[in-house]
């Protein structure tokens, strides 16, 4: 198989080839509708594959083959939980290059992240998640209630208990790091899981439901059911067989997911939007930080939703950091993933770049200067080209909405108070990065900054055990680090007379 300029190694060819299904209850299965769905390769838009259409009859099916296994799952001891992740990791590792292939192939993205990012970061993620299976702990007290009769006493605890089953949703910008995101945290903790994948890029969870099976974690221990938001989605956000639904997606779709989880108090975890703000203090090296905050826009093509999108400096040293940000911008090779030189692939669909474009377009209309980039890249692809603008309010659309692309702003500040006003001017409160070596000036703002993460010169420092997740709207509770622990299960007090 060929897209337009690349031949697809054969494997990977006649796995694309053959008649996708979806994973539930241990078997590929079709959609109960027998429709399907066409996946494309956004760099030149030839159809990819094409997969199940699963609406509500699906996740149904996979809901009850998931309550069907937890039953059994919930008590397997925690070291055969921890061996099959490690095992997971082992086998991802073992097909890495395929798995980034594929993931290249849906998402756009260069195939050098793809390898070195999302297959490295989602192997560490599993082997860092499946040690928790096994340090799952309660806790004993002393209760001081009087009314204990003579000669008894009281032996107290708490259980941690795998809080059910999970429904999962993820969006399309990092497909297999954030299904592993999902996956690893809910089987460690004996949770069983229905995953919706994003429409765009529903291949890699498919592949990844296979080696989990090969690698023999149970039958309806993890499902995948494909197909659209508003269908399958919303049946999994509202089935009341969901004890969990971790999302991870836009603000706007997370506040769907919360509405219809509040009818069964599902539990929720809420990994939403982002525009997070990028502060160069006076003394920062500006070469340093200029490319930093380029690596902060651009990486993915700057669908992060961490993506550094806006940029505030010192306004004396303004005009240097923007010729140093525009430098590292041009710098940048757009071409197709597959392509050894590239470094900017395209977007993930036509839709994302008209969005995008969109919004470029709205900065000029609101005085913006575009410093760099603006236009779209190779023909044939989804392409945005790294775009800064300066000389914005504010209040314009481009420094409030989160823009899902390779488009930044770049904005000045006079002193720390007028910059902590500015970055913290948002709806969002995921993540922020401040460049400067003044340990006052930082230890000043780290306390002022509404944010779920802060990086002091660098930007995107995740690690699984950080806990990562967002302040107001950019969404609810935490992933990595303990979360597992507080968001994968429930907590029992148990008391007992003796
Ligand atoms: P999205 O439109 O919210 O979609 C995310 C997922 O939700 C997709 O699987 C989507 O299915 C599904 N969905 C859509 N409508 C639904 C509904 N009514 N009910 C249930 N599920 C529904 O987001 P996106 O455009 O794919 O991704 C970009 C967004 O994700 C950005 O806002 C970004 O900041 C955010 N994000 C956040 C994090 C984080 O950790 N905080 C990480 C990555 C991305 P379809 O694919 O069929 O639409
Ligand atoms: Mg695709």
């Amino acid at each position: 198989m060929t897209t337009a300029s690349f031949a697809i190694p054969s494997t990977l060819a006649r796995w694309l080839d053959q008649r996708r299904q979806m994973f539930i209850g241990g078997h590929m299965v079709d959609a109960a509708g027998g429709e399907q769905l066409d996946v494309f390769n956004p760099a030149d838009a030839s159809q990819l594959a094409r997969v199940p259409l699963g609406n509500a009859d699906d996740i149904d099916l996979a809901v009850t083959a998931a309550r069907t296994a937890f039953k059994t799952w919930r008590h397997s001891r925690p070291n055969r939980r921890e061996k099959l992740l490690l095992d997971l990791a082992d086998a991802l590792e073992a097909r890495a290059d395929e798995f980034a292939l594929l993931e290249t192939l849906d998402n756009g993205k260069p195939l050098t992240f793809s390898r070195h990012m999302d297959l490295a970061l989602a192997i560490d993620f599993l082997r860092y998640t499946a040690g928790w299976a096994t340090k799952i702990e309660g806790r004993s007290m002393t209760p001081s209630m009087p009314a204990v009769p003579d000669g008894h006493r009281l032996v107290a605890y708490t259980r941690r208990e795998p809080v059910g089953v999970v429904g999962a949703i993820i969006p399309w910008n990092f497909p297999l790091l954030m299904a592993v995101w999902k996956v690893a945290p809910a089987l460690a903790a004996g949770c069983c899981i229905v995953l919706k994948p994003a429409e765009d890029t529903p291949l890699s969870a498919l592949m990844l439901a296979e080696l989990a099976d090969q690698v023999g974690f149970p039958p309806g221990t993890l499902n995948v059911v494909t197909g659209l938001g508003h269908d399958a989605g919303a049946a999994l956000a509202a089935h009341p067989g969901i004890n969990k639904i971790a999302f991870t997606g836009s603000t706007q779709v997370g506040k769907l997911i919360a509405k219809a989880a509040v009818e069964n108090m599902t539990r929720t975890t809420l990994e939403l939007g982002g525009k997070s703000p990028v502060m160069v203090l006076r003394d920062a090296n500006l070469e340093a930080a200029a490319a930093g905050a380029a690596q902060a826009i651009f990486f993915n093509q700057g669908q992060v939703c961490t993506a550094g999108s806006r940029i505030y400096v010192h306004e004396d040293v303004h005009d240097r950091f923007v010729e140093h940000l525009v430098k590292q911008a041009k710098a940048l090779t757009l071409a197709p993933g597959t392509e050894a030189d590239s470094t900017l692939g395209p977007l993930v669909s036509a839709k994302q770049q008209r969005r995008v474009l969109a919004y470029i377009d709205s900065a000029r209309q609101q005085g913006g200067v575009i410093a760099t980039g603006g236009g779209t890249g190779p023909d044939g692809g989804y392409f945005v080209e790294p775009t800064v603008i300066t000389g914005l309010a504010q209040e314009s659309r481009c420094v409030q909405e989160e823009i899902f692309g390779p488009v930044v702003v770049v904005q000045t500040f006079r002193d720390l108070d007028e910059l902590v006003a500015l970055a913290n001017d948002s709806p969002y409160g995921l993540a922020a990065s401040l460049w400067s070596n003044d340990l006052t000036a930082v230890n000043r703002l780290i306390p002022e900054i509404e944010a779920g993460s802060v990086w002091v010169n660098g930007h995107n420092l995740l690690d699984p055990c950080m806990p990562f997740g967002g302040f107001k709207q950019s969404g609810i509770g935490r992933e990595m680090g303990d979360s597992l622990v507080t968001h994968y299960t429930e907590e029992k007090s148990v008391v007992m007379l003796v």
